[in-house]
């Protein structure tokens, strides 16, 4: 496991291969957030340092209900943290069929997979893990629901320093998380970084939202993009640079 910190915005990036969860140390109430819990281990780790720091149990945000995006879920429910989805996801567990990108698109985003060494203890977590919980195979398993069900313009519930921005495009149920004080963007696979570079994925469902996504976030003031797979992103100005779907670094 990779453990990066990001001391100036006080945040842990803990990482296996291409899978990043965040640990925002203090969600601007006092209490950790931790945003795309995608593996057990990654949960764990964060979850260890909440408690090293004698901090009560945290807020936690999926970006989109993608299976490699919350696998550390059931975890993060037993040890009582206040668990919030998107609300497209509760839309999903009344019937609705989830969309997501098919294989073409899917093959689009391949090149993220050699930037870092593969790890596959974390493809075989994800496997496990993603039979009882996550969106994937055109349904949604969430045996816990969730505390809150999250849509655009939100503050997030026990961390208000973070907003709720709905970014549809690579899923229906997309979310990224915007702090405003310290121009962080918790991007979840809305963007991804390619070469030091934002990316805003090709891997869509919807191309039309995704072009809309892509309008709205290019106008944020973006000092630290936080990805939800590939490295992240500082600078300023670094959404106004940042790759197109169609262009390939
Ligand atoms: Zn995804």
């Amino acid at each position: 496991m990779r453990v990066t910190e990001l001391a100036e915005v006080g945040v842990t990036v803990l990482s296996r291969w291409i899978f990043n969860c965040y640990l925002v140390h203090d969600g601007g109430d006092g209490r950790a957030l931790i945003v795309d819990p995608g593996l057990p281990s990654t949960t764990a780790a964060a979850i260890g340092l909440i408690e090293a720091a004698g901090g009560p149990p945290p807020v936690v945000v999926a970006t989109h209900g993608h299976v490699d995006h919350v696998g550390g879920l059931p975890d993060l429910h037993a040890y009582g943290a206040a668990v919030c989805l998107p609300s497209r996801v509760r839309d999903y567990l009344g019937g609705e069929i989830p969309r997501g990108p098919g294989l073409r698109e899917i093959a689009k985003v391949r090149s993220i997979l050699r930037e870092q060494p593969p790890d596959l203890g974390s493809v075989l977590e994800i496997a496990r893990t993603g039979r009882h919980t996550g969106v994937g195979g055109g349904t949604a398993r969430f045996p816990n629901g969730a505390d809150h069900w999250l849509k655009d313009g939100d503050e997030v519930p026990g961390a208000p320093a973070w907003q709720v921005i709905q970014v549809p495009g690579h899923t229906d149920d997309s979310m990224a998380l915007w702090n405003q004080g310290t121009g962080v963007l918790l991007s979840g696979d809305a963007v991804l970084s390619r070469q030091g570079r934002a990316w805003f994925t090709p891997e869509v469902c919807d191309p039309e939202s995704a072009a809309l996504t892509e309008e709205r976030l290019r106008m944020l003031p973006v000092g630290y993009l936080l990805p939800g797979h590939g490295r992240v992103v500082v600078g300023a100005g670094l959404m106004g640079r940042a790759l197109a779907p169609r262009e390939r670094p």
